[in-house]
Parts: structure tokens; sequence; C-alpha cells
């Protein structure tokens, strides 16, 4: 098969990056499991926007904060900068967010920003967005979207990508050429026990990157989301209960119903002091009371959190929820430039794989939708640019052999092991140990 470009994934930064580059080009986005799931249509909380000029240099410095100020400065310009930029895009694919009674933006604030500049649709922002973007791939000519299609590898000489290996819904290995290659696989939350991902997002491209000698960045900054809904069976994917509840007032109770903590400290920060409670405690989880905010509002801006919490049996605006830390983002990712350009000619990343750094040691809460789309744009664009440069080379299809990816469930295998153990490498190096999260 061959495609001009190849986009790996389906959540918002593959569908926007599709969405950016030429109609004239025909692209194949292809997609683990069905186009809808993927992490980006469980965003709750919201996105970030540079609200104005007055609003720069407060959304710069609350960034580098919370990314302990390990953040690449000019990534972190580029995304605030371009944030108004996307905003009208997205407003031009028909997404709609929350607005006051005049019409102009209704903003919400999460933990760790000093203003309110985050633009939300009820608690279920990321659907709103990736649907949207989802409808608009779907309706255009030029864009393929295939559905339970695995990429099990690339294909590449001298340090050149020219296309992929893909395993189709039939289970069948089908090669692809390509003029570009686009990895927007997401997170790596399916490595985990405990995560708000979708189990099937296991960061196949860290692994694939691992295997043909590709730059990785910060490959162990994983950041865990402090308060998620606790169930005592294990295989389930882990509900978040949005940091905007935090931000509109909820309070955190140990086992003796006393607040501990201060609600709004960074999520590292916040995630860590949970677990020490727990351990003190001796308690798999902590109290979230969200009474003191107005039911007219519980149910106005969070009614899948209140519905969802019903069918589990808790009345949010009678009784506390318990609550417990999970694997919720990867900071860390394969090693991109201001572009999304990885260390490999003709292979771009984006969203949650890549990393160019934006987020530092720490992600400033609803920073990643924006960040993935702000990049992947750029991608799109200077694929664009490129375009003519690009080499073929019919020969690298012909060394691959089909035969070390039949077996799925090892490759799967190996896979893991290899991103965990590049995981527990940087870990041992001593950058940074996540001593609560379990693979
Ligand atoms: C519960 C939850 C709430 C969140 N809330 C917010 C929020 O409020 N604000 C915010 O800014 N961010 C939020 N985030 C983070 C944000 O949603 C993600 O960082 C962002 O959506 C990542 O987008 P993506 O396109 O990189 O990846 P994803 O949306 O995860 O998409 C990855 C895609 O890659 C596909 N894929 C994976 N491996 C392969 C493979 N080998 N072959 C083919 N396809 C593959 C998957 O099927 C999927 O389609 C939240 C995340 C979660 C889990």
């Amino acid at each position: 098969m061959k495609t001009d470009v190849l986009v790996i994934g389906s959540g918002c930064s593959g569908l926007y990056c599709a969405l950016n580059l030429p109609k004239d080009r025909n692209i194949t986005i292809v997609t683990k499991s069905d186009a809808e799931s993927s992490d980006s249509f469980l965003a709750q909380g919201g996105m970030c926007m540079m609200k104005n000029e007055a609003d720069y240099n407060s959304y710069f410095e609350d960034t580098m904060k919370a990314g302990h100020y390990e953040n690449d400065r000019t990534s972190v310009d580029i995304m605030i900068r371009s944030s108004q930029d996307v905003v009208r895009d997205l407003i031009g694919y028909g997404v709609e967010f929350q607005r006051e009674k005049d019409g102009a933006f209704a903003f919400t604030r999460e933990g760790a920003h000093s203003d309110k500049r985050i633009l939300f649709h009820e608690d279920v922002t990321g659907k709103e967005i990736t649907s949207k973007l989802l409808a608009q791939a779907k309706a255009s000519a030029h864009i393929r979207i295939m559905e339970y299609t695995t990429v099990v590898d690339i294909i590449s000489e001298e340090n050149t990508c020219y296309g992929a290996v893909i395993r189709k819904a039939d289970g069948t290995l089908e090669k692809v050429a390509a003029d570009y290659t686009v990895f927007a696989t997401g997170g790596i939350g399916g490595l985990y026990r405990h995560s708000t991902n979708f189990r099937h997002v296991t960061g196949d491209a860290l692994a694939i990157a691992c295997k043909n000698h590709i730059a990785l960045k910060d490959i162990n900054y994983v950041q865990i989301h402090p308060t998620t809904l606790y169930s005592p069976k294990e295989e389930d994917r882990s509900f978040l209960i949005s940091e905007s509840l935090r931000g509109e007032g909820a309070k955190l109770y140990d086992k003796n119903m006393n607040r501990f903590v201060n609600e709004l400290l960074p999520r590292d920060v916040l995630a860590n002091t949970i677990f020490k409670q727990m351990a003190k405690d001796e308690t798999p989880y902590v109290w979230e009371d969200l009474r003191p905010i107005p039911e007219a509002e519980l149910w106005s801006h969070f009614p899948n959190i209140v519905a969802y919490c019903r069918e589990m049996g808790y009345d949010v605006t009678q009784e506390c929820i318990p609550v417990v830390p999970a694997q919720h983002y990867f900071m860390g990712g394969i090693e991109v430039n201001h572009q999304s350009r990885t260390s490999m000619a003709q292979l771009y990343a984006v969203g949650e794989t890549a990393c160019n750094g934006v987020h530092g040691r720490n992600r400033l809460a609803s920073n990643s939708l924006l960040e993935s789309l702000v990049f992947a744009k750029r991608a799109a664009l200077d694929m664009t640019a490129d375009y003519a440069q690009a080499k073929r080379c019919a020969e690298a299809f012909q060394i691959v052999s089909e035969e070390q990816y039949l077996d799925e469930e090892k490759l799967a295998e190996e896979y893991k092991r290899l991103v965990c153990e590049k995981i527990e490498e940087a870990d041992l190096a001593g950058k940074r140990k996540d001593a609560c999260m379990i693979r």
C-alpha cells in the first residue's frame, strides 16, 4: 500500500495534523482500536488559552513553575503564543466552548494556575474537540481512516523513514510506503496497573523508537493524577475526578475526615502527599468532598462526573467519595524539535508520545490538548514546506521480513519490556523516581 502521509493514531494530535496537511496529498490515519477510543476523547477539564497579552507572563510562569523550570522555554513560548490561533481553528471546525451571557469565553481554573484561563465544554472538552476533528477528517475525501489497525514497526534505511508495517483488522500484516510518517500514538498508561488512559495506549511508538535508535527524552517523566475514583477492581480504567473540582472548592480529607493538604498544589506534590497520607492511615484511598461546590454548579459544569459517581453508588451532593492517585500523563517521549521532527528524517512525532520539552518535569493542568494541537499543526506545516525534499526508497521494503511480527502477544511483551527498561534505566540514573507506580 502507498500513501503520501501515514499518521499513526486518531487522537486530537493525529487528526489535527492530518487536517492541516494539503488537500492534494492522500493521507492515511491508522488507529489501533475504533477511531473514538483515544485519550483525547477522555479529557474532561479543558484546554488552556492565553486570554490576552496581559496573561502571557503569568501563563508562562505557571507552566515553567509546574515543570520545575526544566521546560524548553521556546516550546512554552510557541505553545502560548499559538493558543488563540488553534482556538480559532477549532471554532471553525464547529467546536463549542462555554460562553458567558455576553458571548465572551467563560474560563475556569485548575491546580497551579494563577488565573482562570481554561476553556471548557461541560466536563467533556476533549470529546467536544476530538469528535469535531474526527467528523471533519471523515468528511475529507483525501483522508482515509483505518480502524483496528496497529503499526508494529517503521520501515527505514540510513536513518530515513519510508513508511511502516501495519497489522490490519483481519490480523494480516502489510507494508505501507509513505513519504512522511507521523507518530501520534498517545501516552503509556496501558503499561500501568492503575491509569486513567485507555488500556490499548501502551507507548508502542516508544518501543519502535528504541528498536530503531530514535532519540528519546525525559522517558521517566510520568505524571500521576492525584484524584481518581477508587475501584477495588484492578483491571478497571481509573475514572478521573477532574482537577477543576478542586479549583472550584472541593476538599480532600484523611480517614478521620480532616483536611490534610492544600488541594491546589501542583499535581506531583499533591499526589505524593496523598500517598503519604494513605500510608499513614493504612487506607487504599483518601476522601474527596464535592459538597463545598453548589449543587447547581456541580450539575451544570460536571454532569458526567456526578452521573458516573452516582452509577458507582455515590451521591456527591450528600457524601464524600474515595479517591486515589493513578498514572495519568507522560511528559517524556520521542525527542522532537520545535517542528516536531524526530531524530530520524521523514519521521515526526506529535501529541503525548512526543517530547518537545514544553512540560518540563511536570505538566500544568490543561496544557496537553493545547500542546498536542499546536505542535501537530507545526508538523503538518513543516512537512508541507519540505515536501519536495522527501526521498523514496523501494529497497528498504525488500529487506523487512514480516516474520518477526507474526506473534502478536510476544511482540506486545517485547515492546512493553523495551519501554519499561528505558524508564527504569532513567530512574536509576537518578533523574526522578515515582515510588508509587506499579507497571
Ligand atoms: C482521563 C483523562 C483526562 C484528561 N483531561 C485533560 C484535560 O482536561 N486537558 C488536557 O489538556 N489534557 C487532558 N488529558 C490529556 C490529553 O487528553 C492527552 O494528552 C491528549 O489527548 C493526547 O492526545 P494524543 O493525540 O497525543 O493521543 P491519544 O488521544 O491518546 O490518541 C492516541 C491514538 O494512537 C492510537 N495508537 C496507539 N498505538 C498505536 C499503534 N501502535 N498503531 C496505531 N494506532 C495506535 C490509539 O488508538 C489512539 O487513537 C486527559 C487525559 C486523560 C486520560
